[in-house]
């Protein structure tokens, strides 16, 4: 008798602690997230949420499993996150980019995971001209693929197209509002990419630093080459001959702007800007949702800044 009642207790504790967690709603099936009578879709990470819900529109709801201001390379879910994994009608990810999410998918995803790394083929992780990632000593996931791929508009417009389908056979019903939805968007991606290619034509300069190697993608649509500081992942602490060999690069090419992220501290770019006499300016790679606008204007703000850097006319 002694003992039942304490335990009676923990049992209780332990039931508001899952239901404050969100886990008993996995019992039914339809997930924390998802709203009655629409599709659940989980993205784990901004760019996948933006795609989602654009084409997705309002028969679709949306959770992103990286949170605002969160870095989503070492993203670690949590058990409600899990269970969202669970419960989602379709999960929107990109495998080797999140560790936890591929594991996650593995465990849990089934054939309701659509991997955005199978739409289009994804560059080579040492590809491209100047960017270092095996010597900055990225932890890489392993695939030796750059993962960055939602930073060329023209390639983001393709998986639009492959998600609307996926969409699509999750919610036959609504399957020509998906397709409609994606080839909207593929319009508006389109006409940012002209924009890209128009404003980023005639420059001083076409060599831009910066703090992760995430613009592989852009930088090979647009002409540009990338001085990447740290490897594919910003956390990768840049070791100080790397810094050197980066200031020194960024003399050569008389850069007159080092760039940081909104999500990574700018010291470094600090750093080596004040070493070369160059300004610092912000260049957005969206692995985080802007802090205002979206997606396009985002990538829109990034234009202006690399026309102004890079002296483009
Ligand atoms: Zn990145």
């Amino acid at each position: 008798m002694t003992v039942r009642a304490p335990r009676r207790v923990l049992t209780a504790t332990a039931t508001a602690l899952l239901a404050a967690a969100g886990l008993t709603a996995c019992a039914d099936g339809t997930g924390a997230a998802s709203e009655p009578g629409k599709v659940g879709v989980v993205a784990a990470f901004y760019p996948l949420q933006f795609l989602s819900e654009r084409i997705g529109g309002d028969t679709v709801s949306v959770s992103n499993l990286t949170k605002p201001g969160a870095e989503p390379h070492d993203l670690e879910l949590n058990p409600r996150q899990v269970g969202q994994v669970v419960d989602a009608d379709v999960v929107v990810y990109l495998s080797g980019f999140q560790p936890a999410v591929d594991e996650a998918v593995e465990q849990n995803g089934g054939d309701r995971a659509f991997d955005v790394a199978g739409v289009t083929p994804l560059r080579d992780a040492a590809a491209g001209g100047h960017d270092h990632e095996g010597e900055a000593g990225h932890s890489g996931e392993g695939s030796g693929k750059d993962p960055h791929v939602w930073l060329d508009p023209t390639r983001l417009a393709t998986i639009g197209d492959k998600l609307a389908e996926r969409l699509g056979k999750a919610d036959p019903e609504h399957a020509a509002d998906y397709t409609a939805r994606a080839g909207a968007l593929r319009a508006e991606l389109t006409k940012l990419d002209t924009e890209y290619a128009d404003g980023l034509r005639t420059c001083k300069r076409r060599e831009i630093v910066t703090s992760h190697t995430a613009f592989g993608y852009l930088t090979e649509r647009y002409q540009l080459e990338q001085i990447g500081i740290s490897g594919l992942t910003p956390e990768s602490e840049p070791s100080p001959q790397r810094l050197a060999e980066v200031a020194e690069e960024a003399r050569e090419h008389q850069a007159g702007t080092i760039f940081f992220e909104t999500l990574v501290s700018p010291k470094v770019a600090e750093t080596i800007a004040r070493e070369v006499g160059a300004k610092t300016a912000v260049l957005d790679p969206l692995e985080g949702p802007p802090a205002d606008g979206d997606y396009l204007s985002a990538m829109r703000t990034n234009l202006q800044t690399l026309r102004t850097a890079l002296d483009c006319s």
